[in-house]
This record gives C-alpha cells, sequence and structure tokens, in this order.
C-alpha cells in the first residue's frame, strides 16, 4: 500500500506508540481518524500530525463499547469517505500474580474483574474495531490492511496472566482475519513489541531499567519509533498478511 492520502485509524491514538505511529505514518502522507478515551491527549497528538502538515481527525470512544466503536467508525467513514487501513492499538495492563501465597496459605486471587478488564480492551476491543473496519472496507471494496498490537508477553509472562492472554488471543485473530479476509485483499498483521521506552519506563527504578536493557541482545530498550517504522513496513508490503513481527531487540527471557 503506498500511504498517500490513505485513511489510517489508530485506537488509543492519543499517546505513547500510537502518537508516535500517527506522527510516522502523517510524514509519509497518510490521514489519520484518532480514536481514544482522553480528549486532551488526542488534540496533542493532533496537533503534532498537522504540524507534519497531514490531516487528521479525533474521535473519543471506548474500544470496549459495541455501540461507541460502531458509531465511531460510521463517522469516520462519512468524514474521511474511506476507512484504508486500522492499527488496533489501544490497550492496557493491570498486572498481578494468578494467586500469592504465604505459608501454604493463598492470601489473594486475581479477581476475574482484574482479568476481565484486559480481556475486555485489548481482546474484544481489538474484535469490535476489526470486525467494524473490515465491514466498511468490504462494502466500499477498500484493499485494506488491519494491525494489531500483541507483546512478546503473547508466550506466557509472570504476573500478567490476562495481559498475556490478550496478546496471544489477539495473534490467533490475526491469523484468522488474514485467511477470512484474504478473499477481500484485506491484509492483517501483528506486532509484538518487546519493552519500549515510554512514561512508563522513564519512570522505572533505574535498576529495574537496567536489568530489562541487559535482557536485549542490543542493550538497550526499543523506541516508540522502531515500533513505528514496522507499522509502515506491514502496510507497505503487499506480500506480508498473517504474521506477527517480534521486534524485541533480541530480548532473551
Ligand atoms: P499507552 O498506555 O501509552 O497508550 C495506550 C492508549 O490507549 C492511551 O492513550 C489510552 O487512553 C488508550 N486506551 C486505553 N484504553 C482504551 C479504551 N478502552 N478505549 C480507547 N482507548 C483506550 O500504551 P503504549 O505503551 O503506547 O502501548 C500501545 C500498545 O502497544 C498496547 O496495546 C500495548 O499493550 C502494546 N505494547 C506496548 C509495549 C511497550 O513497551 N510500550 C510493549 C508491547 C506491547
Amino acid at each position: 500500500m503506498n500511504l498517500t492520502d490513505k485513511v489510517i485509524v489508530i485506537t488509543g491514538g492519543g499517546q505513547g506508540l500510537g502518537r508516535a505511529m500517527a506522527v510516522s505514518l502523517a510524514n509519509s502522507g497518510a490521514k489519520l481518524a484518532l480514536v481514544d478515551l482522553n480528549e486532551q491527549l488526542l488534540e496533542e497528538t493532533v496537533q503534532l500530525v498537522q504540524d507534519a502538515g497531514a490531516m487528521a481527525k479525533y474521535y473519543i470512544a471506548n474500544v470496549t463499547n459495541e455501540q461507541e466503536v460502531e458509531s465511531t467508525f460510521n463517522h469516520i467513514k462519512n468524514d474521511f469517505k474511506v476507512i484504508d487501513g486500522l492499527i488496533n492499538n489501544a490497550g492496557i495492563l493491570r498486572d498481578g500474580m494468578l494467586i500469592k501465597a504465604k505459608d501454604g496459605q493463598v492470601v489473594k486471587k486475581m479477581s476475574l474483574e482484574q482479568f476481565q478488564s484486559v480481556i475486555d480492551v485489548n481482546l474484544s476491543g481489538v474484535f469490535l474495531c476489526g470486525r467494524e473496519a473490515a465491514s466498511h472496507m468490504v462494502e466500499s471494496g477498500t484493499k485494506g490492511v488491519i494491525i494489531n498490537m500483541s507483546s512478546i508477553a503473547r508466550g506466557g509472562n509472570i504476573g500478567q496472566t490476562n495481559y498475556a492472554a490478550s496478546k496471544a488471543g489477539v495473534v490467533a485473530m490475526t491469523t484468522t482475519w488474514a485467511r477470512e479476509l484474504g478473499r477481500f485483499g484485506i491484509r492483517v498483521g501483528a506486532i509484538a513489541p518487546g519493552v519500549i521506552r515510554t512514561a512508563m519506563t522513564d519512570a522505572m527504578k533505574p535498576e529495574m531499567r537496567d536489568r530489562l536493557e541487559k535482557m536485549k541482545a542490543v542493550g538497550r530498550l526499543g523506541e516508540a519509533d522502531e515500533i513505528a517504522h514496522t507499522v509502515k513496513y506491514i502496510f507497505e508490503n503487499e506480500f506480508f498478511t498473517g504474521r506477527v513481527v517480534e521486534i524485541d531487540g533480541g530480548l532473551s527471557m
């Protein structure tokens, strides 16, 4: 896909990786529809996209809410006339151990609410937005691209029952959609980043950051721009579909 004038929807486009993707795609000539919960962050990202000389609009919506997702995608279609791409990037963490035990007694359990809240955003949100984007693409005969954000945690990670399950599910949906939607000319890919430098990792204790950096063959954390670069690769490479790109600096666990 040549990104010039293509309309790309990014969920969680208010900050972090979503913001970096928006600016990078704007530099390639794309138009951005940014979806998030936080209006102030959305306004800031729209400004950055406009500074890069591209067009952007924002939409406040919760990706877990079916009606909000449906009406947001209808609004985007009305505003831009077409949807060429979707990046399912909105995601949350609510880490905790499955159980905590002391002296052979279980003292704490991960609550169903803690599990479900992450599944709702990271998995059901991806399902809802992917479904709506694919519907619009098929109805307008658009050979679009859908990118789902997974994580290296998809293989399992201590303290992340909910997050790991959601990110494994995202990869399973990616493969399924690539097969189902290929007949319409729609490609679907996933990205599984390692630890990327964000406000969250900047706030970590130096010794914790140090430990994470040493776990990578490249000896440092990833940069948001490096994930945005991977997004661009998936959009532009017409032979790419149904696979997950692991971009983790050679993490050894
Ligand atoms: P972030 O927390 O900085 O940004 C996520 C954005 O999603 C926020 O702007 C938030 O408001 C929005 N969001 C959260 N819940 C939402 C909802 N229900 N509806 C709409 N928007 C919602 O996160 P990030 O670090 O930029 O990560 C982006 C994606 O990449 C996530 O899916 C995350 O799991 C994945 N990821 C990140 C890393 C990393 O190191 N940063 C590593 C692996 C995977």
